[in-house]
């Protein structure tokens, strides 16, 4: 998934001019991408001269800090409104039961696109 990096991004407009599908706008002098539209073709990577469209792989370390202080806030909750303290461990529990399941979906994916290569 592309994103912009707005510190790089200059506002020049390349990648709005070459988008295929024009899912591109400048807004507040910087690019800024509708997901919805975007079909992953790359191009607004390839054109921009100043390396301002970045990849998803950047956002990794973001991505692990939301999603651990979106379960401590779980657990919080589930202490506050179960107003019980062992709520904290079963909450824990099922968050990481959803990340697994998360981790497999993403795995069983990656199996079945490979197969798309042949
Ligand atoms: S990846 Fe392709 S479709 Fe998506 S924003 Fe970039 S140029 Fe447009
Ligand atoms: S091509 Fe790069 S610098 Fe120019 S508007 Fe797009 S993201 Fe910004």
């Amino acid at each position: 998934m592309p994103w912009v990096d707005r510190d790089k991004c200059t506002g020049c407009g390349t990648c709005v001019d070459n988008c295929p599908v024009g899912t591109i706008l400048i807004i507040g002098e910087a690019a800024e991408i509708n997901m919805d539209k975007c079909i992953h073709c790359g191009t607004c990577h390839d054109v921009c001269p100043e390396d301002a469209v970045r990849h998803d792989s950047e956002k990794i370390p973001d991505r692990v800090g939301e999603n651990i202080a979106m379960t401590k806030k779980f657990m919080d909750d589930c202490e506050k409104y179960l107003e019980s303290a062992a709520e904290r461990k079963k909450c824990l529990n099922r968050m990481m039961k959803h990340f697994n399941a998360e981790k497999i979906i993403a795995e069983k994916t990656l199996e079945e696109l490979k197969s798309l290569e042949s």
